[in-house]
């Protein structure tokens, strides 16, 4: 079964219908967004990017391209996969959006698992990185692609029926609103193991801090579902994985000279993942 392309979507200026008319989105006040030659369309408008290329750029994209299509983190993208397969049975059609969806690998993976289930889906992958959307349109060119930020969706109300968060800045007010009732946000955020051997080369001190608190998203009508720790050893990394690792965490910003040097010093080292999966579930129906 293929996947099906988007046909709504919202203006980012004013929040009306966009209407595709051949090459171009365009709303009912003449505001335009061109499709890129990939596919995706950029629907971040010029007054809202703080940088002139936020987010991941392209040599972070790469990095983390690579390292991912290794098998590295595979055994997170499988649970991930079994997750949400779970959550998708009984439906026949599905509508699935990666809020922060990077090179989309972890998307393609889930998407590959839910074709085999013989649902009809439209995927949706959503990054700030124009250089993000444009690697996961080259990975799938049936994924639909949109530069945009997790604060500001450009998705109508109640059109998902489930949000993927992984390693991500989460929203939940525009998670929410985009998610049709009986939703689910499916969250991925690293554990207190996570990479510890990286961290260890780069920190004199490394703390084991706990997943990121979701206590913020919960209310009457969304609760924790689901809880799991996805925990895996990698095999041994070589020099390049490592110095990969380093440019696509958030670890090369907050790296010393001193720590990084010692991350090049790295490798035919094993390392650990450690990624608590949460899903937060709309009671309603
Ligand atoms: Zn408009």
């Amino acid at each position: 079964m293929p996947l099906l392309p988007l046909t709504h979507l919202l203006c980012p200026i004013d929040q009306s219908e966009l209407q595709q008319d051949g090459n171009t989105w365009r709303c009912q006040n003449n505001h335009c967004f061109d499709i890129a030659k990939q596919g995706h369309v950029n629907l971040l408008p010029v007054q809202n990017k703080k940088s002139l290329d936020p987010g991941d750029s392209k040599e972070m994209i790469a990095a983390r391209r690579d390292f991912l299509n290794s098998g590295a983190y595979q055994p997170l993208a499988q649970a991930l996969a079994s997750t949400i397969e779970t959550l998708a049975q009984g439906n026949h059609q599905l509508a699935i959006l990666d809020a922060g969806c990077g090179e989309g690998y972890y998307l393609n993976s889930v998407c590959e698992s839910l074709l085999a289930q013989d649902i009809a889906l439209t995927a949706t992958g959503l990054d700030i990185s124009k250089w993000a959307v444009r690697s996961c349109k080259i990975r799938n060119p049936q994924l639909n692609g949109l530069v945009a930020s997790n604060r500001q969706i450009p998705l109508p109300d109640q059109s998902q029926d489930i949000l993927l968060c992984t390693f991500g800045f989460p929203v939940y007010s525009e998670f929410k609103r985009v998610l049709k009732p009986g939703g689910h946000i499916v969250m991925a955020d690293p554990g207190p193991e996570h990479l510890i051997e990286l961290r260890s080369a780069i920190y004199e001190t490394v703390r084991r801090n706990p997943p990121t608190d979701v206590s913020a998203a919960l209310d009457a009508n969304w609760q924790l579902s689901h809880s799991q720790a996805v925990q895996f050893t990698t095999e041994p990394l070589t020099a390049a994985q490592f110095e990969q690792l380093l440019v696509m965490t958030p670890h090369l910003y907050r790296a010393s000279r001193e720590g990084r040097d010692r991350v090049a010093k790295l490798q035919d080292i094993a390392v650990t993942g450690d990624v608590l999966i949460r899903v937060i579930s709309h009671l309603g129906n």
